[in-house]
């Protein structure tokens, strides 16, 4: 008898743990670094202005994982960046530019803010249809954001919000279910932010303006076994770590990882070797986020 997340092949009432298969890497995560302007709470990642617990990844390990992936096909259509803060990154716009020269959907994840801000012309010059910048925004209210993200964190969003608006960028929200707010409430409230910000973004769009359900680790989840996706009528297919990965640099290695998802970038069990094409092996959910968040809660990071 073990207790729950234990045993990486066996649930603590002895059932065979649940497993995901991967065949094809289709958004390929990066993550630039875990150093951060901001020290929000909550942070999934734990980022701040000191934790540098993931380094900086350069252009030349970026383009090594990005080759392999072309090399070998492994399906990726699209490629993430997420910190940290991307934009803190020095080699960052080396990095778009060499995932939009290879046709590959280019996602940033960015808090709009200073790193951003101080890049403009940089930046300016990568726009392009494959591009889409997503920004964080923890609520519609400045007070509310703030009392997330810090104080003087909400102007500066705005302006780069704006800034990418009045630039003709592809861009998109990301939010936060906080204070017990419904999905609904958050959209309708947002529709309103968006009207006044002059924005072009349509709230009621699952893509333009995405929302996560807060995650709260502290909550007892139940295991998934195999038997369990028949119960719960849910496709394997379609957790994230089915078609993703996500490449980090730990302080400590000299050499990147690939690691199965977003969720979980400090957790060796997780950690699935050097290379892409040695991560697609069976992936066992043992751990309560892939109960909590990508099973039973529907929520994912991309
Ligand atoms: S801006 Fe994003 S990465 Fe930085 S601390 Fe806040 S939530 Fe974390
Ligand atoms: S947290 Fe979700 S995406 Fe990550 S390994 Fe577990 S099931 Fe897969």
């Amino acid at each position: 008898m073990y207790s729950k997340f234990q045993n990486k092949f066996l649930t603590a009432d002895n059932k065979k743990r649940a497993f995901i298969n991967a065949q094809k890497i289709k958004t390929l995560w990066f993550n630039t670094g875990t150093l951060c302007n901001l020290a929000c709470k909550g942070c999934y990642i734990d980022s701040s202005p000191k934790n540098d617990r993931l380094a900086y990844l350069s252009i030349d390990e970026f383009k090594s994982f990005v080759n392999e992936s072309i090399q070998n096909k492994m399906g990726t259509e699209q490629i993430g960046f997420t910190g940290g803060e991307p934009f803190m990154n020095r080699d960052i716009f080396k990095m778009i530019r060499y995932s939009l020269e290879n046709d590959f959907k280019t996602l940033v994840l960015t808090n709009a803010m200073k790193p951003m801000l101080n890049n403009k012309s940089d930046l300016f010059k990568l726009n392009h249809l494959n591009l889409t910048i997503r920004v964080s925004i923890d609520h519609y209210s400045k007070d509310k954001h703030e009392q997330i993200r810090g104080p003087n964190s909400w102007a500066p969003m705005i302006e780069g919000l704006k800034w990418l608006s009045n630039n003709k960028f592809n861009y998109c929200l990301a939010t936060r279910l906080l204070w017990n707010e419904d999905e609904k409430t958050t959209r309708k409230n947002f529709k309103k932010f968006i009207k006044n910000n002059e924005l072009q973004i349509n709230a009621d769009s699952k893509t333009q303006l995405v929302t996560f359900a807060e995650m709260d680790e502290k909550s007892d989840t139940p295991e998934i076994t195999t038997e369990c996706w028949k119960i719960l009528n849910k496709n394997p297919n379609e957790v994230m770590c089915s078609n993703s990965r996500m490449i980090v640099k730990k302080k400590e290695n000299n050499h990147p990882s690939v690691i199965a998802c977003t969720l979980l970038p400090y957790n060796s069990e997780f950690d699935l070797g050097n290379t892409l094409k040695e991560s697609l092996k069976k992936i066992y959910l043992n751990h309560p986020h892939c109960s909590k968040f990508c099973v039973l809660g529907g929520s994912s990071c991309s």
